[in-house]
């Protein structure tokens, strides 16, 4: 049986996150005036202070910047910061994979994850 997963909340911000995750995209939020993509989204760019957002498609690709595995529970999981290949880092779980095999520096790849009846989530696994 799968884990269940809780719905996202999905603030004003991150409305455009959510809705090109519906349809498998996976969005980030870049700033128009110095080009660096931030995560989580929001109004206002932390490196500059512009609220000149766009939303540009990501490349999905990251890698595992630290970990740790639930095993105490029914289901266990493995919850991750990974580093986007854009440069944010990301709160997430690492599934499809041997949880004794995760490392630091490891090479993932977005997928999304179905939630109880909010939109998908992005969690990431192992390429
Ligand atoms: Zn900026």
């Amino acid at each position: 049986m799968a884990r269940k997963i809780p719905s996202p909340v999905v603030t004003v911000e991150a409305e455009a996150f959510w809705n090109a995750a519906r349809q498998g995209r996976f969005m980030l939020p870049v700033c128009a005036a110095c080009g660096r993509a931030h995560w989580y989204p929001r109004a206002i760019c932390p490196f500059c202070a512009s609220d000149e957002i766009t939303w540009r498609a990501a490349s999905g690709k990251a890698t595992i910047h630290t970990f740790s595995v639930m095993r105490r529970v029914k289901e266990p999981y493995a919850i991750a910061y990974v580093t986007l290949a854009e440069g944010p880092t990301m709160l997430t779980n690492i599934v499809d994979c041997d949880f004794d095999k995760l490392a630091v520096g490891q090479a993932v790849a977005v997928v999304f994850a179905a939630t109880e009846n909010g939109p998908p989530v992005p969690m990431f696994k192992p390429v």
